[in-house]
């Protein structure tokens, strides 16, 4: 069976960070309106007072699955061995960080039933995992697969065509993209 590696953030939840981001800072920001990778510098000099007042928040609390997310991981599940392979390292105290992995097991266990746990990976080197298929919105993950899946996000935008096509990567804007391609590529 080959291998297919999928991230987490922003490829099956984009999570509530920003949510928390506009509660501190009483604003309305949207995804789609960012440019920039990491959402906390919206916070500016007040991160710090951002981490103390957040940092132990569960930021997939209530947070729905990306839309074609559930249907076309259940029908992958079934064709590919599916790891699920997510970076947990984002900083903050010990606690906020073993937090971290606990609400992403949960939340994975509990929307994708189909997916076993033993097929997560909490890793900040994906690099050193070869796989068939890798689909994630970072292309510095995306190096090891034979098909290269970039899941459009506001920080990726940018990122012109030419320089997808020089790297063997191929955009996709939602999951019904990732199965035309997966079943183009094969
Ligand atoms: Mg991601």
């Amino acid at each position: 069976m080959k291998k297919l590696m999928v991230d987490m953030d922003n490829v099956i939840t984009d999570g509530r960070y920003l949510d928390y981001i506009n509660e501190f800072l009483n604003t309305d920001y949207k995804l789609e309106n960012q440019t920039e990778y990491y959402l906390q510098n919206l916070v500016g000099d007040r991160v710090d007072e951002f981490w103390k007042e957040f940092g132990n928040k569960n930021v997939y609390q209530d947070a729905p699955l990306i839309e074609g997310c559930y249907k076309a991981l259940e029908e992958l599940n079934k064709k590919y061995e599916v790891y699920i392979v997510t970076a947990y390292f984002w900083g903050g105290s010990n606690e906020a960080i073993s937090n971290n992995i606990k609400d992403k097991y949960n939340y994975l266990t509990e929307k994708l039933p189909f997916i076993s746990p033993q097929n997560f990976i909490f890793t900040s080197n994906k690099h050193l995992i070869d796989s068939d298929i890798v689909i994630d919105d970072r292309i510095n993950n995306l190096s090891n697969g034979k098909l290269k899946l970039l899941f459009n996000a506001w920080h990726n935008r940018s990122i012109s065509n030419d320089e997808l096509k020089e790297k063997g990567i191929v955009r996709v804007y939602n999951w019904n993209d990732v199965l035309r391609e997966i079943e183009n590529y094969n």
